[in-house]
C-alpha cells in the first residue's frame, strides 16, 4: 500500500510534466518532415503511419492500431481509396476515455493539383502529432484510472476525414469520451510580421448544448493555473479561426466534448507550402504545449464521472444552495464566477457522498455555478 502510494506520488501530473523531452519530438518531426510529403492520397501517408505506429509500439503498455477508413472521392481526393491513421490506447481501470491527437498528413496548397508537391508540414501538424506521442511516452509510465487514446489523424487536409471516421466509429461503438484535446499548429511562437508570444497557446472551444467543450476549455485554464512556469492557455470562445477547421469539430459534430490548441501567432505563408520546415519549429514552445496537454490529460485521467442533475435552489436568498445527485465515496468540487467573468474565480471541495452545498453570502443572481468531480470537467448548474 505504501509502495503504491509512493509510486503514484512520484508520478503526479506535476512530476510528469518535468519529463517532457523536446529532443524526442525533434527526432520524430525531423524524420517525418524529411519525406517529400504526407498527402493522404499518396503511399507516403501509409509509410508515415507505419513509422508513427512503430514509435507508439516502442512504448510499453500501449495497444497500437493502424485504423483503416475510406476517403471518398472529392475536391481533394481524385480517386476514392482506403487510407490509414494511428490509434494507440493506454487502457485504464475504466472505459471512460481521454483522447489526445494531432494530424500527420500534409498538403501543398500552392501547387494544388500536384499531389507530389513538397509538403513537409513540420508545424502543420507534426507539432501536434509529436506532442501527443510525447504525452503517451510519459503517461505510459503509470496506470491511470481512465483510458487514454493517442491519435495521429490523417485526411485532415481533405476535410477532417480521419477524425470524422474515428468520431463516427466512437459513436457507433458507444465510446464514453470525457474530453478530446486536438492540437493543430502548436509549434511556433512567432509570425513574420514581428508578433510573438512564447507564454500562451490558444484553446478554441465551441459552446453548444450537445457537448461540454466550453467547460472543458475553462477547466483547462483553471486546472493548469500556475502549474507550468511561464506558460498558460489563452481561451478563445470560438469553434475555430475564420474559414479554418480542425479535428476537434469532427468530435463536436458527434456530440463529444473537444477543444483545439493552436499557437497564438500563426505564420500563414508557411502553412500548406514547402516552407513549413523544421527550422521554424520552436521546440521550447512545443514542449510547453505538450506539458499543458499532459497536465490536463493526467488530471482528467484520474477523475470520476461528472455529476448529474446539477441544480440551483431557485428560492430568493442571500446564500446560494446547489444540489446534484450524490455518489457514495465520490467528492465533488463546486466552482463559481461572476456572470461577466470568462474563467472560474472560486472553488471549494465538498465532502464525499454529499449532494448539496450552501455558499454563504454569494448571490446566485450575480454568479454562475458549476459542479465537477475532482479533476473532471465541471457541469454548469441549471
Ligand atoms: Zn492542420
Amino acid at each position: 500500500m505504501l509502495l503504491l502510494c509512493l509510486s503514484v506520488a512520484l508520478q503526479s501530473p506535476r512530476e510528469l510534466i518535468a519529463q517532457v523531452d523536446a529532443s524526442r519530438m525533434r527526432e520524430n518531426i525531423a524524420h517525418l518532415s524529411s519525406m517529400p510529403n504526407r498527402n493522404t492520397n499518396n503511399t507516403t501517408l501509409t509509410e508515415a503511419a507505419r513509422y508513427i505506429a512503430d514509435q507508439y509500439r516502442q512504448i510499453p503498455g500501449l495497444q497500437v492500431e493502424i485504423m483503416k477508413y475510406l476517403a471518398p472521392k472529392g475536391q481533394r481526393v481524385p480517386i476514392q481509396k482506403e487510407v490509414v491513421e494511428v490509434v494507440a490506447t493506454l487502457p485504464g481501470f475504466t472505459d471512460r476515455k481521454v483522447i489526445i491527437g494531432g494530424h500527420f498528413d500534409s498538403i501543398n496548397m500552392v501547387e494544388r493539383t500536384n499531389l507530389e508537391a513538397a509538403a513537409p508540414g513540420a508545424n502543420d501538424d507534426l507539432s501536434g502529432m509529436s506532442q501527443a506521442l510525447e504525452c503517451a511516452r510519459v503517461m505510459a509510465r503509470r496506470k491511470w484510472k481512465n483510458t487514454l487514446v493517442f491519435v495521429a489523424f490523417s485526411g485532415e487536409e481533405q476535410g477532417l476525414l480521419g477524425s470524422t471516421a474515428l468520431a463516427k466509429r466512437a459513436k457507433a461503438e458507444n465510446w464514453k469520451i470525457d474530453a478530446v484535446l486536438s492540437d493543430d499548429i502548436v509549434g511556433s511562437s512567432r509570425s513574420l510580421n514581428g508578433q510573438s508570444d512564447r507564454h500562451h497557446v490558444r484553446v478554441f472551444s465551441e459552446e453548444s448544448p450537445k457537448h461540454n467543450s466550453r467547460e472543458l476549455a475553462r477547466f483547462i485554464e483553471w486546472n493548469s493555473r500556475g502549474k507550468i512556469p511561464g506558460f498558460s492557455p489563452k481561451l478563445v470562445f470560438r469553434r475555430d479561426r475564420f474559414q479554418r477547421g480542425g479535428d476537434h469539430s469532427s468530435f463536436n459534430a458527434e456530440g463529444y466534448t473537444a477543444v483545439r490548441f493552436t499557437e497564438p501567432y500563426e505564420e500563414f505563408t508557411r502553412q500548406h507550402t514547402k516552407e513549413d520546415l523544421i527550422q521554424y519549429v520552436d521546440f521550447d514552445f512545443l514542449a510547453n504545449v505538450a506539458r499543458l496537454n499532459l497536465y490536463t490529460a493526467a488530471t482528467l485521467a484520474e477523475a470520476d464521472p461528472a455529476p448529474t442533475d446539477v441544480r440551483y435552489d431557485p428560492k430568493q436568498a442571500h446564500d446560494t444552495i446547489i444540489r446534484w445527485a450524490p455518489v457514495s465515496g465520490s467528492k465533488f468540487v463546486v466552482y463559481w464566477r461572476d456572470t461577466t467573468s470568462p474563467i472560474w474565480q472560486r472553488a471549494i471541495t465538498v465532502d464525499a457522498g454529499k449532494g448539496e452545498i450552501t455558499i454563504p453570502k454569494v448571490n446566485k443572481d450575480d454568479t454562475i455555478f458549476a459542479v465537477g468531480s475532482i479533476g473532471g470537467v465541471p457541469v454548469e448548474a441549471k
